[in-house]
């Protein structure tokens, strides 16, 4: 279809666009991706507490109540500016188009494939002056898009890697994001190098499923996230990059190695468990026991002690006996970490587990993610203690109005100080000192 309009009569109509992002670190930096298209043509990006011609709300799949939180964002911007257009997208708005569609006052839905061409939807809205819901279906979308975030100027999450070919039997990205894809090594390295050039000290990798990274190079090989890093390694300045979530099995121990021996990749892995309880990880489908996964934790240990180390966890998944959940216990209990991601268990459509008998009470879901939030604090209480009275190299971010500056160390233990010249955007060396409570230090990704 031929537009008639240019971005500058579309720009005169709605010159101001707001953006909110709900879920992870991977859509935000789609997001901060959506609000560099949008300055490019010209249009004014606003808060999203602020008078906006445009509303984005870019959404996930995983927050429960997806529907209600749009609902309500809707209500919120209407009150806002009544004439503004509202425009939704993300992993719910691929699953759920037509529902979404159905909430007053939304103008325009677009589903994963239609997401990055925002500008030329919104000269079709306009032109048209017509609700339209563009969502492809997610098999056929096998283009990798790049994206990254560009909230301040010190850390940057840089997406590397889409959708998951995985199936875990609780989990609907695979139906909101695809098949897996990957970025090239190439573009990979031309972005960090950009990113080093506009000032920025961190570069996390991300991706749905980071480990599943694959790509073709040049010479038709398939390069995978361990060539990836190499790449990294040998090829930019960026004093530090990060990985984020990776799934057990495909850590592999070159990539541990690397690490270890990097001065540019940081000590601090994060890996999702899901359950301490083999029995309630075979219903999962997850690809790993629990022996394994111990194992690669103490591998972990064993080439980097003072490593950072994240871990997700699902508490009420469908069958989790009091036993299950004693083991799951028992078993983060004998880990060493220094974080917990507690999530409580709630039912998704299309998805196996939402079959799935022996569903355990909400409430019993609840008291166990508080046990589990506790052990959490405990260990990092532990995990910080370790290194009290020691230097660890910390990034320091902005700083804050309560004159204050955070920011965070190699392992990734979270700082608080009072601002001084020259910490921020800077890599200074950090004595660690004690603390009153482990919640006020230590946070996670
Ligand atoms: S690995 Fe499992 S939990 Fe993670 S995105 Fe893929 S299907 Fe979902």
């Amino acid at each position: 279809m031929s537009l008639n309009l240019d971005s500058a009569s579309l720009n005169n109509t709605f010159s101001r666009v707001a953006l909110h992002t709900l879920g992870c670190k991977l859509n935000f930096s789609e997001t901060s991706t959506l609000s560099s298209l949008l300055k490019q043509e010209g249009f004014e990006v606003v808060d999203f507490e602020n008078i906006a011609d445009i509303y984005i709300l870019n959404t996930c799949s995983v927050t429960e109540n997806a529907d209600k939180e749009c609902q309500a964002l809707v209500r919120k911007v209407k009150r806002l500016n009544a004439t503004c257009k509202i425009v939704i997208t993300g992993c719910y708005a691929q699953l759920k188009p037509q529902a979404i569609a159905q909430i007053p006052d939304v103008n325009l839905v677009l589903g994963a494939a239609e997401k990055f061409n925002l500008i030329y939807y919104l000269k079709l809205l306009y032109d048209t002056q017509t609700n339209m819901v563009h969502c492809s279906d997610i098999q056929d979308l096998n283009h990798f898009q790049t994206a990254f975030s560009q909230e301040n100027r010190t850390r940057a999450f840089l997406k590397v890697q889409d959708g998951c070919d995985y199936n875990c039997s609780f989990c609907t990205i695979p139906l909101a994001r695809g098949k897996s894809r990957s970025d090239t090594i190439e573009h990979v390295i031309d972005t960090i190098k950009k990113l080093e050039q506009d000032g920025f000290q961190e570069v996390i990798l991300t991706g749905i499923n980071l480990g599943d990274f694959s790509t073709t190079t040049n010479n038709n090989k398939t390069a995978y996230l361990v060539d990836l890093l190499w790449e990294i390694e040998i090829q930019t300045q960026i004093p530090r990059i990060r990985l984020s979530s990776i799934e057990p099995n495909l850590l592999e121990t070159p990539i541990i190695q690397l690490v270890k021996d990097s001065q540019k990749f940081m000590p601090h892995f994060h890996l999702p468990l899901q359950s301490g309880s083999s029995a309630i990880l075979k219903k999962m489908q997850r690809r790993y026991h629990i022996d394994f996964y111990a194992k690669k934790i103490s591998e972990i240990y064993s080439l980097i002690p003072d490593c950072g180390l994240g871990i997700d966890v699902i508490v009420g998944f469908p069958g989790e006996t009091e036993a299950y959940f004693d083991e799951t216990y028992q078993f983060l209990h004998g880990l060493p970490f220094s974080y917990l991601h507690v999530f409580t268990y709630s039912e998704r459509k299309n998805t196996k587990a939402m079959t799935m008998e022996n569903k355990v009470p909400m409430s019993i879901r609840k008291s166990r993610n508080q046990i589990l939030r506790n052990l959490s604090l405990k260990k990092s209480h532990f995990f910080y203690k370790k290194f009290v009275g020691t230097y660890r190299p910390t990034l320091f971010e902005k700083p804050l109005e309560n004159g204050t500056i955070s920011g965070y160390t190699d392992n990734y233990i979270r700082i608080n100080t009072p601002c001084s010249d020259g910490l921020e955007n800077a890599i200074v060396p950090f004595k660690i000192m004690p603390v009153l409570t482990p919640q006020q230090e230590i946070v996670s990704l």
